[in-house]
């Protein structure tokens, strides 16, 4: 019997070695450095397929990659996506393919295109054919990237014509994920406050980076019952939009797809989890952009338009998910008006620390006389330390955030590419973009969204009721042998 290397070809011949492949408890393929478990049993009327050409500098791949594909014949082995991948998330090169975290950023500095985003669209196109009605919903961090292809500034802020030009590409429906984010952040303080009150597990951590969510399942298990059990906004927005919006629309599941449109190519991977259902497809906005090219639509003449209603309004908190902080930020108003009734910003607290650009930030909210010790981390990597800390049971802390790119989702890997020299700054006019429309918004926590009191009024009840805890709650799993 023989065995084939899924990653390179090589073949493990069981004549030839003189042993059963299922009798070797360890084995790593001597050609790409692959685990056992990317072999597959050979068909013996199958010829040998040709080996493929081995990279040694290049982060190897599975085709069964969720959030990234790469071409072989674009890659100059380099070795700049390795050495990202290291310095972003702390996984070593020959790295069990399983491990990757799709999270995209190698994508960010591979200097020849040979890692791409994983496409879509064609599932979308393919339901549209189908006289399907299309619902997409639309992360906060790409209504300040989508224009840096058609010649706008990084950082400009154009959600009327991102949702006019969604309109134009057949989407009946475009929704807010920014509301999924207020929702999260509803349930996320009442998760904390309760924790607070009862001795529950703390530090609690956010668990809306689903990078970082198959890291803690892969490398930290035994601190899963730090995760909040929230699900992300796009869990959230795909389970309100297949039981309450579908309900109040008159619709049935299968007359519609839908679409969530993201920076973030591991939230392809997300999908991939049976714990999140509701999203059809995930699209990332360097997708969107090569469609709206494609369609030759001219983006400067696209009309603007509004998000459609119930679940397509944010708050100013919801918008600041797109950057490192802004979880946090968002949590402690929320928090801080959960105990005193009175809004965090006319306390005039001082979050500037949390709003800096720093891997690790901490800082400490004085609440009702209590300290709340946060700390706020962005790129894995950085996380390592607090981590340890957190499962020798020494941390100080009572809530952390942690995002695995740099900046947060502004710098998600499904993100417009630069410069490699350009791209903090880029990452940073994108914050400031998020920063500067908190301003302008009249609702600046969750709990004063219009769309978002409704919801529990007439569907979810309260934050943390059992009908919430059915919809937008979740579980991990120990993945560390699997
Ligand atoms: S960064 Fe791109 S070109 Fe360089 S080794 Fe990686 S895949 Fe190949
Ligand atoms: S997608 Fe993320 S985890 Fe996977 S190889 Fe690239 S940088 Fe590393
Ligand atoms: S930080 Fe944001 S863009 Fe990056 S992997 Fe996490 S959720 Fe996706």
């Amino acid at each position: 019997m023989k065995y084939r290397c899924k990653i390179c070809n090589y073949i493990y011949d069981e004549e030839k070695e003189g042993k059963k492949f299922s009798e070797l408890s360890h084995f790593t393929c001597p050609m790409c450095f692959v685990d056992k478990v990317m072999f597959e049993r050979m068909d013996d009327d199958i010829p040998y397929p040709e080996s493929k050409k081995i990279f040694k500098n290049a982060v190897v791949f599975s085709d069964e990659n969720k959030g990234v594909e790469k071409d072989d014949s674009k890659c100059i082995d380099c070795g700049l996506c390795k050495e990202t991948c290291n310095r972003v998330t702390g996984l070593d090169f020959g790295m069990r393919v399983e491990e990757c975290l799709a999270c995209g950023q190698c994508i960010i500095t591979c200097p020849t295109f040979s890692l791409m985003p994983k496409k879509d669209k064609s599932k979308v196109l393919k339901a549209l054919e189908e006289g399907k009605k299309l619902i997409c919903y639309t992360s906060p961090a790409i209504r300040v990237s989508i224009g840096e292809a058609f010649g706008y500034e990084p950082g400009t802020f154009l959600k009327e014509k991102l949702v006019g030009v969604l309109r134009k590409l057949g989407f009946t429906y475009v929704l807010d994920t920014t509301f999924g984010a207020d929702l999260t952040i509803m349930e996320e303080s009442a998760e904390l406050k309760h924790r607070l009150e009862n001795q529950g597990v703390l530090p609690m951590i956010t668990s809306c980076c689903p990078a970082w969510v198959k890291y803690a399942e892969m490398k930290y298990p035994e601190i899963l019952d730090h995760l909040s059990t929230c699900k992300s906004p796009i869990g959230m927005q795909g389970a309100m939009v297949k039981s309450y919006y579908l309900e109040k629309m008159g619709l049935k599941e299968d007359e519609v797809f839908t679409v969530a449109i993201t920076p973030c190519t591991a939230k392809k991977f997300e999908l991939a989890r049976v714990e999140i259902e509701g999203t059809d497809a995930v699209i990332t906005i360097r997708e969107l952009i090569d469609w709206i090219k494609e369609e030759q639509i001219d983006f400067d003449q696209i009309e603007g338009s509004n998000f459609d209603d119930l679940l397509g309004e944010g708050s100013g908190g919801g918008t600041l998910f797109g950057s490192t902080g802004g979880v946090m930020e968002s949590a402690l108003r929320n928090l801080y008006h959960m105990y005193t009734n009175e809004s965090l910003e006319k306390a005039n607290i001082d979050l500037s620390d949390i709003r800096s650009y720093d891997n690790v930030k901490e800082a400490t909210v004085t609440i009702n006389n209590k300290d709340v010790r946060v700390a706020v981390i962005h790129k894995l990597s950085a996380a390592k330390p607090i981590l340890e800390e957190i499962k020798a049971g020494t941390s100080p802390y009572h809530f952390i955030e942690i995002m695995n790119c740099e900046g947060g989702c502004v710098g998600g890997g499904g993100q417009p590419v630069h410069q490699a020299e350009e791209e903090t700054e880029v990452k940073e006019k994108r914050r400031k973009g998020l920063y500067h429309r908190d301003k302008e918004v009249t609702a600046k926590a969750p709990y004063e969204n219009p769309e978002i009191q409704k919801i529990y009024q007439e569907f979810l009840i309260t934050p943390n009721s059992e009908i919430a805890h059915k919809y937008l709650h979740t579980s991990y799993t120990n993945r560390r042998d699997a």
